[in-house]
């Protein structure tokens, strides 16, 4: 009997503490704000000295900023597809070798079979809308609506599509800003799934996102909600409405970013005004790096290397914070986190159980945001297409293959023994250390082997254009 006990007492010891919902305290309430090719310098409280971002900077001492937190993929689609199924976009078929990003003539998007953050939150009752720009497929079947989100409201790719000038926009960064105009891209506006305007009017359009949001938190407060808000902006071609024109010393760019900021300030403010602040998680962060062939008109990745397209630093590393006021504990967090995290981390505040019939490759972040415990991400990968290109493991990472993007920072280079940098020391990857620590590629070369042994990679569903 003794031994019984003993067994027993010890399976539950070694059991994983699951923390159920409380029944009587609502589910939390989850924002995503999400920009597009913001740079890792791109903000006040990253260290931009002359963009002002007083909103974002209000959340970053309220709550926590990550300052190694990295997305799934350095541009738009896979990018967006990693943050909502919670896995490498390899696995889903989301990352492709022939076109990096989905255009306007494909003919695919997110597969039906993954699920979504937001078909998730629907199993627990969750209002769900996504705002903004959604690049996952523009096809009817493919839209947020069907994706598990009951409103949409955006345009559904890139704002730099549908092009009415054809290769005038290719020396974009060259001409007069008041040349550049939103008529010139007639890309779709949708409210879930019909076009409501065409081309959309881009020079209101990050201000209207924002107040779509708050107009869904004030309708949806009684139930717990999820929303999306994907901005279109800051990527190229920027636009920006008349009360934020010319507010930024850092010119169109800065005007751009202050934009969004002052949206972030509104949605703060309405979970405020409506006593929503405490239980509702507010994430914010970008889909890639900066644009920098675009140079005065794109961001910036501040001390990381290159920017979007590559596996370098300031492709991949973007400006992260959390908010949750009397929830969150404040501060500045230095281990490792991404997107992909989002999925098992909301879904296991909403008590909902993850699915089991696929591999997920997020952790759950939540004792970091609550409790400041180390975070139980290790390693973050690196995906160039369908192609592993480095590995980060603690401190170091490791290049594989290194690349440039649009024309900047080099052709496809192998590496072998692989480039290591302490990103910790040297985070904008100037120094090579491989030869000092032989025992660290090792480590990360048994990671990879791992990681190889149960991949099985999806069917590309961007390979296909009309
Ligand atoms: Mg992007």
């Amino acid at each position: 009997m003794k031994n019984v006990l003993l067994v027993f007492s010890l399976i539950l010891l070694t059991l994983p503490e699951v923390k159920s919902q409380d029944p009587q305290k609502p589910l939390p309430n989850f924002i995503i704000i999400f920009a597009d090719d913001l740079g890792y310098g791109d903000l006040s409280c990253f260290g931009h000295p002359t963009i002002k971002t007083p909103n974002l900077d209000r959340m970053a001492n309220e709550g926590q900023k990550w300052t190694n937190f990295y997305v799934g993929a350095s541009v738009c689609t896979p990018s967006r597809a990693a943050l909502l199924t919670g896995r490498l976009p390899v696995r889903s078929g989301m990352a492709s070798d022939r076109h990096r990003v989905l255009f306007p003539d494909s003919k695919n998007g997110l597969p039906s079979s993954e699920i979504t953050l937001a078909e998730q939150l629907k199993t627990a009752g969750y209002a769900t809308a996504c705002i903004g720009k959604w690049h996952l497929g523009h096809k009817e079947q493919y839209l947020p609506i069907n994706n598990g989100f009951d409103y949409y409201f955006g345009i559904p790719y890139s704002n730099d599509m549908d092009r009415l000038q054809g290769d005038a926009y290719n020396d974009y960064w060259k001409r007069p800003n008041d040349s550049i105009k939103t008529e010139h891209f007639n890309v779709p506006l949708l409210r879930n799934t019909e076009i409501i305007e065409r081309p959309a009017d881009q020079n209101t359009i990050t201000t209207r996102y924002s107040d779509e949001a708050v107009k869904y938190i004030k309708e949806n407060k009684k139930k717990p909600f999820f929303i999306y808000l994907a901005h279109n902006l800051p990527h190229i071609p920027l636009f920006v409405s008349d009360k934020f024109k010319g507010t930024s010393e850092r010119g169109l760019y800065g005007d751009v970013v202050q934009e969004i900021d002052n949206g972030v300030g509104k949605i703060l403010n309405t979970l405020k005004e409506e006593g929503l602040a405490e239980n509702t998680i507010v994430v914010f962060t970008s889909d890639n790096g900066p644009w920098l062939p675009f140079k005065l008109n794109g961001g910036s990745a501040g001390l990381l290397k290159a920017g979007k397209g590559t596996t370098w630093e300031g492709g991949m590393r973007e400006p992260t914070i959390f908010w949750a006021p009397e929830h969150i504990e404040p501060g500045i967090i230095t281990d490792l986190g991404t997107t992909m995290d989002l999925f098992s981390t909301f879904s296991t505040m909403a008590g909902i159980k993850l699915p089991d019939n696929r591999i997920l490759d997020g952790v759950n972040l939540s004792e970091t945001l609550f409790n400041r415990k180390p975070s139980q991400r290790k390693s973050v990968l690196y995906y160039r297409g369908t192609e592993l290109y480095a590995v980060r493991l603690g401190d170091f990472k490791a290049h594989f293959i290194t690349q440039g993007a649009y024309g900047e920072f080099g052709e496809r280079q192998e590496h072998n023994p692989p480039l290591l940098y302490n990103l910790n020391f040297d985070p904008g990857e100037q120094f090579n250390v491989a030869e000092e620590h032989p025992e660290i590629i090792e480590q990360i070369s048994v990671l990879v082997k791992e990681h190889r042994s149960n991949l099985v990679k999806g069917k590309d569903m961007l390979a296909d254009r009309e």
